[in-house]
């Protein structure tokens, strides 16, 4: 006798109607403005080692190619569409924005990650704006008309955030903001910039407290060497700020409380890492098949040979679980819960996943997997990155082993 089925099992692994209609309208836009913008700029957005200047900055054509593939994916409804409708977004769940971040990192087409914000875009930190900061910078960031960073990492402190020393203090109506931020993405090219400073010292405000963010444009910085990540080269820098005089406005949010904020938005960004991770790690995946069933050794293609069937099986099961994961915390932050745990375990699986399978995938592709002019060890970098931002592995093995009761 089959077993009563409770109507709302509260389960679905089901891909929604609409979000199909997304995906499938991302790949037309893809095909349409992404692939022609792609073709003219040719091996320099194919070659991370090509595209920069002298100086190791994008070149100026790169930069455009990114903020016009921002402006025409914002005005097809893609850009920020997880962002609030009040502010311009489309409010769709965070499963169709995983659904959608995943689907777009296993797009062959050059550039398509500028298709969904990344780091240089508006984030739920940005949508605190209020006032003046509403036109000024969050809508334009919705419109992919002007572009964003996020300063927190310092010369001294990346994991251990909240000793930061960038500081501000306030004198008369203004803040005085003094620092130095380093490997903070986006940072040569953005229209301004949100900088954590810490405005009340740990001793009164505790350790989380304490900590402002602010909104700084670029005649107030001064940008530094740029911190060029093996894979990423040209895209992060240092951003100084010396005696920077910034009026209340330009507080994002509440004084004090930007690092509970952020805390609050965690695991959504991880969540987008974990979508993007599991893509990438379909797509690697599925250039390893096709390179199995043609390529010959002794007479066989070599995927006959276990040591290379098994390399994609096991890549393919870690994918499988990892997108399982990434639903399942998608599916926890439209409940409103902030999956904490959950998000960590997601990050730290997605990303060590997708790095051992861009590593067989250079292996499976033997001498091939490592010749500059195929992307597979640019892939292995990419992936590497993956491990070290927005938390490290051991910091979220940390969070975990605390949220399942190890007294760290
Ligand atoms: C490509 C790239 C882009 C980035 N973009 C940004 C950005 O846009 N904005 C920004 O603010 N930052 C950015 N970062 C910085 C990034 O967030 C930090 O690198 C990261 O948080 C780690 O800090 P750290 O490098 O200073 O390492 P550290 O904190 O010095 O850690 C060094 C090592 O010690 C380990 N460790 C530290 N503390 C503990 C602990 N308590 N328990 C166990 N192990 C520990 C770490 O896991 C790591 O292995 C970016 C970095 C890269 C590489």
């Amino acid at each position: 006798m089959a077993k009563s089925v409770d109507s709302n099992p509260g389960v679905s692994f089901g891909v929604a109607q609409e979000t199909e209609l997304i995906l499938q309208s991302i790949d037309d836009f893809i095909e349409q403005e992404v692939q022609p913008i792609a073709d003219d700029l040719g091996e320099t957005v194919t070659n991370p080692r090509l595209g920069h200047e002298p100086n190791g900055r994008l070149t100026d054509e790169v930069v455009e190619a990114h903020q016009e593939i921002r402006r025409k994916s914002a005005e097809a409804g893609f850009y920020a569409m997880n962002m609030p409708t009040d502010v311009g977004g489309e409010d769709v769940s965070a499963i169709t924005w995983y659904r959608a971040n995943k689907h777009v990192a296993k797009s062959d087409v050059p550039l398509s990650t500028n298709v969904l914000a990344g780091p240089e875009g508006p984030k739920p930190l940005l949508a605190q704006a209020e006032g003046e900061q509403v036109e000024k910078y969050l809508k334009p960031a919705m419109r992919g008309e002007k572009s964003t960073a996020f300063g927190q990492t310092e010369p001294g402190v990346g994991s251990d955030s909240p000793n930061m020393e960038t500081r501000a203090e306030k004198d008369g109506d203004e803040w005085v903001l003094n620092g130095t931020k380093q490997w903070i993405t986006n940072a040569p090219y953005a229209d301004f910039i949100q900088v954590f400073a810490r405005t009340s010292p740990q001793e009164e405000a505790g350790r989380h407290g304490g900590i402002t963010c602010f909104i700084v444009e670029p005649d107030e910085y001064d940008i530094g060497s740029l911190n060029n990540a093996v894979g990423a080269e040209g895209v992060q820098a240092e951003v100084h700020f010396d005696d920077v005089r910034l009026s209340e406005d330009r507080v994002l949010g509440n004084v004090d409380s930007a690092f509970y904020d952020a805390m609050s938005f965690l695991g959504l960004g991880r969540v987008e890492i974990g979508a993007t991770a599991v893509g990438h790690a379909e797509w690697l995946l599925d250039k390893a098949t096709e390179y199995a069933n043609s390529r010959e050794a002794f007479d066989e293609n070599i995927g006959k040979y276990q040591a290379v069937s098994h390399k994609i099986a096991r890549g393919r099961a870690n994918a499988f679980a990892a997108d399982t994961v990434g639903l399942k915390c998608a599916w926890m932050l439209d409940q409103g819960e902030q999956a904490i745990s959950e998000s960590s375990i997601l990050k730290w699986f997605a990303t060590n996943t997708v790095w051992d399978i861009a590593d067989d995938v250079v292996q499976i592709h033997g001498a091939n997997g490592l010749a500059e002019e195929n992307p597979y060890m640019d892939h292995l970098h990419r992936a590497r990155i993956q491990r070290i931002v927005e938390g490290t592995d051991e910091i979220q093995l940390n969070t975990i082993a605390k949220q399942y009761g190890v007294e760290t």
